[in-house]
């Protein structure tokens, strides 16, 4: 498994121009406390000296497989791939649980638990827009436009962190508390690519949260799975019959009785696609206890098989 391990080092900050230099696996060496980094290409880059805690002493040379030149809106950056073969055993949860992500939460479960969307995303759209604006009136070319440039660029940055922060804290937790999580397989190059900021931001974020999962998955041998989107939210999860529902219909009300909010019913037909069962979720959920051990490992040695 690849980590990246980042080290801020002494450099100016300005606008980028070319965000990062190819991947260097050899022309690099790293001083005997590991505080300085010497590129020997002679790219004139020469000797640099590295700020942050990250130890990079911990690992040994032969693990880091690659060293990469990145420079951000707030400075010039170095990251490393490290090799580390990272697995934790974890105690079997015996719950299973399904996601649906959606614009009004972060996501709801197939519990009915909503998470709201972090409150630096509304706070950072609404900064982005202002930092955006300051930088369209000034004039094409002049040394404020760059200096508004900057301050646009480091506020992406800014919001791109907290997202990765809340990403991880939130995976970990949700793969920690279950065996199995299912979530749909969301198109990621339709969902970038569009206009609204909200939803851009709430996309981005929800492709780095199941990165997160995944990883964090393979990390405490949790099964993690992604489910092809169609009929989520408009099957009844409880009798399977579509009850048709415009965006704006927020509850689920079939004909067989059900009632429940759309989100709720969303996330327990994932959950159910996943497990390739339809009927009641407490008969499903025992099954999937029971064989949960074999489904695993057959599961994650394909996925394991498929990342080396
Ligand atoms: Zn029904």
């Amino acid at each position: 498994m690849m980590g990246n391990c980042q080290v801020r080092f002494l450099g100016e900050a300005g606008t980028a121009t070319r965000r990062s230099l190819p991947d260097k696996t050899t022309g690099w060496s790293l001083s005997e406390d590991c505080r300085q980094i010497t590129f020997t290409d002679k790219k004139g880059i020469g000797r640099v000296k590295m700020l942050g805690t990250r130890d990079l002493g911990f690992y040994s040379a032969d693990q880091i497989k690659r060293v990469r030149l990145i420079r951000r809106a707030d400075g010039y950056f170095v990251q490393f791939a490290v090799k580390v073969d990272r697995t934790e055993v974890l105690e079997p949860s015996g719950s299973v649980v399904g996601l649906d992500v959606g614009l009004e939460s972060f996501y709801t479960d197939s519990n009915g638990e909503k998470v709201p969307n972090p409150r630096f995303y509304r706070k950072g759209q609404q900064a982005l827009r202002q930092k955006q604006r300051r930088v369209s009136r000034k004039v094409k070319g002049s040394k404020n436009r760059a200096k508004a440039r900057v301050r646009l660029a480091k506020k992406h940055l800014q919001i791109s962190r907290q997202r990765k922060d809340h990403a991880i804290k939130l995976a970990r937790c949700v793969i920690s508390s279950n065996d199995v999580v299912v979530y749909e397989n969301l198109r990621v190059r339709n969902m970038v690519k569009n206009h609204c900021l909200a939803k851009s931001i709430n996309d981005a974020g929800w492709y780095q949260f199941r990165i997160w999962l995944e990883y964090f998955g393979k990390v405490f041998g949790r099964l993690t799975l992604a489910v092809e989107p169609a009929y989520t939210s408009q099957e009844c999860s409880s009798c399977g019959v579509i009850v048709k529902k415009s965006l704006s219909t927020r509850t689920h009300v079939c004909e067989c009785g059900c009632e429940l909010d759309r989100d709720e019913n969303a996330a327990i037909n994932i959950l159910m696609k996943g497990i390739g069962m339809r009927g009641h979720l407490k008969t499903a959920t025992r099954d999937v206890e029971n064989a949960w051990g074999e489904l695993t490992s057959t599961l994650l040695g394909e996925t394991l098989a498929e990342a080396s």
